[in-house]
């Protein structure tokens, strides 16, 4: 039953990762091509790319973001995976205008940050000021937002976007679970969320560290979608470090054993609504 479908994002990078951390970690352009299209052919729908620059911090320049793209293309022609461009930024490094900058490349989905929260040792910032410029943003170039809620008066934040039509059916929500400053990544707390979400809405969940298997797990269970990667968790198990591919190929696997198919980049198109 195409119902029982799973969305599988990867999200390959991440704003704050080092090759010190896990020398698998993609951080170039080209890496995150080839980790891109590896996590493809394993069964990833949809890819959420942070970009670095030659330092290794991250940047949010649009040259960046579209070399990626242009890389996957060019490696893989016939490659159709659906790209998440983050808006996110990271603390310090980029402002809020340069944050939007991404969008205007027209990726079919970008993050949407649904509010401020402590996040590890900083304030991640979302003012509402920002919310609103990003939100037209979106709408102006036709891109999905990936509603990303830290916490659930994250779902209210985006209640005002849903009703003025900013946002249209079907609504993307992507749970960010277990960063430290914000919910917990529990099953309840994710049956809470899930069960928060205005109609017309679709979940998928992430989870920090060594949750982020378990909450992939529940979502498996529960009916809801599946982001993995390195953004999110370094290791595949305790001490051993994992690889992008090496974690969506367990996850499909996994999905896979309990009748979860993941949905085709095609499929995923259908069911979000894109293009
Ligand atoms: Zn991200």
């Amino acid at each position: 039953m195409d119902g029982d479908k799973v969305i599988v994002s990867a999200a390959l990078t991440g704003s704050a990762g080092t090759k010190a951390q896990n020398p698998a970690l993609p951080i170039t352009p080209e890496e995150i091509a080839t980790d891109a299209i590896r996590c493809w052919n394993l069964g990833a729908a949809i890819v959420h790319i942070h970009v670095r620059g030659d330092d290794g911090l991250v940047s949010c320049d649009p040259a960046l973001y579209d070399r990626v793209r242009t890389l996957i293309r060019e490696q893989s022609p016939d490659c159709d995976l659906i790209i998440n461009m983050s808006t996110g930024g990271g603390a310090g490094v980029t402002g809020d205008a340069a944050r939007r900058e991404p969008v205007k490349l027209r990726p079919e989905i970008a993050s949407f940050d649904a509010g401020s929260v402590n996040f590890a040792g900083r304030v991640f910032v979302n003012s509402p000021q920002f919310l609103d410029a990003l939100a037209d943003d979106l709408a102006e170039y036709n891109v999905k937002p990936e509603i990303e809620c830290f916490e659930s008066g994250m779902i209210e934040n985006a209640r005002p976007y849903i009703a003025s039509g900013a946002f249209t059916p079907p609504y993307w929500f992507q749970f960010v679970l277990g960063i430290r400053g914000a919910a917990p990544a529990t099953v309840k707390q994710l049956l809470h969320m899930a069960e928060q979400l205005p109609p017309q809405s679709l979940w998928s969940v992430c989870a920090i560290g060594r949750a982020q298997l378990p909450m992939n797990l529940a979502a498996l269970v529960i009916g809801g979608h599946v982001r993995t990667g390195l953004e999110d968790n370094h290791y595949l198990s305790r001490d051993v470090k994992a690889t992008n591919p090496q974690l969506v190929e367990r996850l499909v696997r996994l999905g896979r054993e309990i009748g979860r198919e993941p949905a085709t980049p095609a499929e995923t198109r259908q069911i979000l609504g894109l293009g």
